[in-house]
């Protein structure tokens, strides 16, 4: 179906505007020259054009503009937010397998720059490669279903927009809803790793989870308060209040001070996160209780776990297919994303992918070795649904 190559490398001209003649290191490679051109250019187009959650009129138009050149049927979620490529028969594939490319792009603060600073742009191309390298490359749809759905607000949009009503519902949680992912027998999702220039793949086990309130503060409360808790040791009083009724299930708690509002951020042990509704609201209640302010729930991210097998499969790729790849493996993640309740209803994966620089949700993040970060993931997914099918 596929020839596998050797190590070649590659001229690119990148991007017209810019001209600059690159080379690359291109150690597996078998994807169509014109495509992956195109992919490259729309991964700067799409960098280009960062837009924040539940807005990403652009990005879903690109969704369109490509899946129209390349005889993609596409059709949408959520009212039109979330665009979807399906291929094979959903119902009565044996192998249903959800691909899921978060859309949208993050500011950095209430005033701060708007950019891909954690490589969202780069899921839609693996996404979107992906599914016209299927299509290309003839791939027998017997067996297989695959459905691409480009998700909307993945990031917290509180966190930078203070109008924003609560709690915040993320992009994932209302696609379980309308039931895109009923009936899944994988869910596979890439995203951009920290600060890893190398061609690298890393495989954690999960991440935390996380429990978002905010504390409205009246000045006055805030002096008195501020007087009895100098800022350093804010999050050290409310994680000892926390971990007294609910323990190890608490990891760490991080506070940011607003002008109106104090945000506090409660990250939860990933693999051992039991919390309940219940305890969610005696979280607000002990808030409530040490700070004497209205306290409200920003939003709540259940902790990633990766299905073990998938984990497996994964790493059998690389090791049969494409041994110049490092593999780095980790226990937990630090961080939430809205895939933690995905992965609680579904076998799930996420790989994190090097050839960037800088560390995500910071300005200096960006990609800076595009074939990597862009393309090999695209190929790397075609040979993991390979193997998931035998
Ligand atoms: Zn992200």
């Amino acid at each position: 179906m596929l020839s596998v190559t050797g190590s070649l490398s590659v001229y690119f001209t990148c991007d017209c505007s810019r001209r600059e003649r690159i080379q690359f290191m291109v150690l597996k490679n078998d994807i169509d020259p014109h495509l992956q051109e195109e992919l490259l250019e729309l991964a700067l187009t799409l960098e280009q054009h960062p837009e924040l959650a539940y807005e990403e009129e652009f990005t879903v138009s690109q969704w369109t503009c490509f899946s129209k050149r390349h005889k993609l049927p596409i059709t949408y979620g959520l009212h039109g937010k979330a665009p979807m490529i399906s291929l094979g028969e959903f119902d009565r594939a044996r192998c249903k397998i959800v691909m899921t490319a978060d859309l949208d792009a993050v500011k950095l603060s209430e005033n701060g720059p708007v950019g891909h600073f954690c490589g969202h742009h780069a899921q839609s191309i693996h996404a979107l490669g992906l599914a016209a390298m299927l299509l290309e490359n003839e791939f027998d749809f017997k067996d297989l279903a695959i459905r691409m759905i480009g998700c909307p607000a993945e990031e917290c949009r509180p966190a930078y927009d203070s109008n924003c009503a609560l709690p915040f519902i993320p992009g994932k949680k209302r696609l379980l809803e309308e039931g895109w992912f009923d009936g899944a027998t994988a869910v596979l999702s890439t995203h951009l790793d920290d600060d890893v220039t190398a061609h690298q793949v890393h495989l954690s086990k999960g991440t935390h989870g996380a429990i978002w309130l905010r504390a409205h503060w009246m000045t006055d409360v805030l002096t008195s308060f501020g007087s009895m808790y100098p800022i350093s040791s804010r999050s050290d009083t409310l994680l000892a209040a926390y971990r007294k009724e609910l323990g190890l299930y608490i990891h760490a708690v991080k506070t940011q001070d607003k002008q109106r509002y104090l945000d506090i951020w409660i990250e939860t042990n990933g693999q051992n996160d039991q919390l309940t509704k219940m305890s969610i609201i005696r979280l607000q209640q002990i808030t409530v209780q040490c700070l004497q302010v209205n306290v409200e729930l920003v939003t709540h991210y259940e902790p990633l776990r990766q299905e073990k097998k998938l984990l497996e499969q994964a790493k059998y790729v690389l090791r049969t297919w494409d041994q110049s790849v490092t593999v780095k493996e980790t226990d937990c993640l630090q961080g939430a994303t809205d895939l933690g309740e995905v992965s609680a209803l579904f076998p799930t994966l996420q790989i994190f992918v090097g050839g960037t620089k800088g560390m995500t949700h910071e300005h200096s993040f960006r990609v800076v070795d595009p074939l990597f970060s862009y393309i090999w993931p695209i190929i790397f997914v075609q040979k993991l649904i390979i193997n998931l099918l035998q």
